[in-house]
């Protein structure tokens, strides 16, 4: 299937054009240091991820190969504010096809490190953590769940023990990111 001018848009977004001012040339020497980040340069851009992600056939945004060449170009900003990222569901399909061996996935991950720690969390994992913190699910269960299970003679659901999840979040760090970082 040909692709329009109306389709190249939408995948692109609003922001089709790069300004100079946006690329920040230091950021692919900031991913390469990254363990599994390294050959981020040896991309080139031959499409072959893109062609076999699972995400990015049933997405209009998500595309691993520009996320690449977004990468190298030094689009920090516009990367890490961006839901896009999160799309990847670390399947490793790329990883396995890539000719250069680039590594994809772990890239990703980075991206996903980075963007964290520039506060950029979006709001469904701020809502999940935030839901391990306070009660030690990573959803709150509602009580007809509870109610539902014993009627079936289901036991009880294990309690959390929550003041232990509160000490080692604390110790990670893992808490304080809640408190601090933007939601995307
Ligand atoms: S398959 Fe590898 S070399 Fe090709 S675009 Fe994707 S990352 Fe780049
Ligand atoms: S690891 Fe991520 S980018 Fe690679 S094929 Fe799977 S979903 Fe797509």
């Amino acid at each position: 299937m040909s692709e329009t001018k109306e389709t190249r848009e939408k995948e692109l977004g609003e922001k089709a054009v790069i300004k100079v001012s946006e690329m920040d040339p230091r950021f692919k020497y900031e991913i390469r240091k990254i363990p599994g980040a390294e050959k981020i340069m040896l991309c080139f851009q031959c499409g072959t991820c893109t062609a076999d992600c699972p995400i990015a056939r049933f997405s209009d945004s998500y595309r691993p190969r520009k996320l690449m060449r977004m990468t190298q170009l030094g689009l920090k900003d516009r990367i890490l504010s961006s839901d896009v990222i999160w799309l990847c569901a670390a399947c490793f399909t790329c990883v396995d096809h890539c000719p250069q061996d680039v590594g994809i996935a772990s890239i990703i991950r980075a991206l996903r490190n980075l963007a964290v720690d520039e506060g950029f969390i979006p709001r469904v994992y701020k809502e999940l953590g935030s839901c391990v913190l306070k009660t030690g699910y990573a959803y709150r269960i509602p009580e007809l769940r509870h109610r539902k299970r014993e009627e079936q003679g289901l036991p009880p659901l294990p309690k959390a023990n929550v003041e232990s999840i509160a000490k080692l979040s604390d110790v990670t760090g893992f808490s304080k990111l809640f408190e601090e970082k933007k939601v995307a």
